[in-house]
């Protein structure tokens, strides 16, 4: 499960190359150069860090490689959103899209290729999980958006591919990375993981004292329901989820956001609405995200949207903040892990100048 190789220089904190430079007989002041050609200059290379030693950047190279993804293939779609696809030094590939919500632009991130949760309705989780991504490989993602846009992207949604608490360790180096002050800076508030809720995860989570917002992907108000939607991987129970809700908000002072993906005929019923306003009671927010149509369960669709409307005016009578999502990215199969399994098994075109 673990990445194969050698971890890149985005994916060291900077506490990490300082150590390295120590090692390497350079000055501190080196460790914070090299971070910020890394981060704020978004170099790919050594060759243009050229304010450093030729000879030192020599000993680096054969250490850490700067990055280790590749841009592939960059598919823009007609609502305005960027999705990427990077190939992995092992051949593996990842998605992460920029997402142009005005008047924040956001990134979001994978976190492993593939999913072993397996939720029904996702393409991430279709054929399994190969692997976790390195914290390099979280971070690199990043970078790799904000290198094609003159957009600041501001925010931060781990909301593509993976479980991220399956992979806690490499996911909170690379949010700490991205928050350290000399690079991207991102504040804390601006970042959200999302989680189908493995309990095991959550407590390394907590554990790690990250100060980030929280999204539960619930999807079901029974566990009969939610079992039947996200089978696998440990996943938490409906009531595993609630005591998460609390404990984050103890923990952090954040309230979290649960996630609901609307399949007609599944979890959209009028009891499904009422069973829904009775959990989350009255602090929560839900954010109902109409399924995307993914080519590998053609069956599964959105309710139509008046009414995925009226799901949510039946939520919002008890006092809950509903945030209906409008779907995003159709045309360019923009339903998380859907460029990756398409990258699989037929060649792309060409990827765009960068
Ligand atoms: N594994 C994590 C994070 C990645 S998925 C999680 O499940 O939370 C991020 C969000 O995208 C989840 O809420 C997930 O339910 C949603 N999602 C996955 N496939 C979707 C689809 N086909 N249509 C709409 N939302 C989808
Ligand atoms: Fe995995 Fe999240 Fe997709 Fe479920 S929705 S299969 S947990 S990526």
């Amino acid at each position: 499960m673990a990445p194969p190789s050698a971890d890149s220089l985005a994916g060291l904190e900077r506490s990490e190359i300082e150590a390295l430079c120590a090692r390497l007989d350079q000055p501190a002041y080196r460790a914070r150069q090299l971070f910020r050609w890394v981060h704020v200059q978004r170099a790919a290379s050594y060759e243009a860090m050229s304010n450093l030693p030729r000879a030192f950047r020599e000993r680096l190279a054969a250490e850490h490689p700067v990055q280790t993804t590749q841009r592939e293939h960059e598919a823009p779609s007609g609502d305005g959103t960027r999705k990427l696809l990077l190939r992995l030094a092992d051949g593996e590939a990842v998605e992460c899209v920029h997402i142009p919500d005005t008047p924040r632009h956001t990134a979001c991130l994978s976190t492993q290729v593939g999913c072993g949760v397996g939720c029904i309705f996702c393409a991430s989780g279709a054929e399994g999980v190969v692997r976790n991504l390195s914290s390099g490989e979280i971070v690199e993602q990043y970078l790799q958006l904000q290198a094609g846009t003159q957009d600041r992207l501001r925010n931060v949604v781990v909301m593509g591919i993976g479980e991220p608490l399956h992979n806690v360790p490499a996911l909170a180096k690379a949010l700490r990375i991205l928050q350290d002050p000399e690079g991207v800076d991102l504040g804390a508030r601006r970042i959200t993981v999302s989680t189908s809720g493995p309990p095991r995860g959550f407590e390394q989570l907590l554990r790690e004292g990250l100060r980030v917002n929280l999204a539960l992907s619930l999807h079901a108000a029974s566990d009969a329901l939610r079992s039947r939607l996200v089978p696998g991987g440990g996943a938490g129970t409906v009531a595993d989820l609630q005591g998460m809700a609390d404990r984050w908000f103890e923990a952090t002072g954040r309230d979290v956001t649960f996630e609901y993906v609307l399949i007609q005929g599944i979890n959209d019923r009028d009891e499904d609405a009422e069973a829904l306003a009775r959990l989350v009671g009255r602090h929560r927010n839900i954010n109902l995200i109409p399924m995307n149509p993914v080519s590998f369960a053609p069956a599964l669709v959105a309710p139509l949207p008046e009414h995925c409307k009226r799901f949510a005016d039946r939520l919002r009578r008890d006092g809950t903040v509903v945030n209906l999502r409008r779907q995003r990215g159709d045309d360019v199969a923009a339903a998380c892990g859907q460029l990756r399994l398409h990258s699989k098994k037929q060649p792309l075109p060409p990827p765009a100048p960068s």
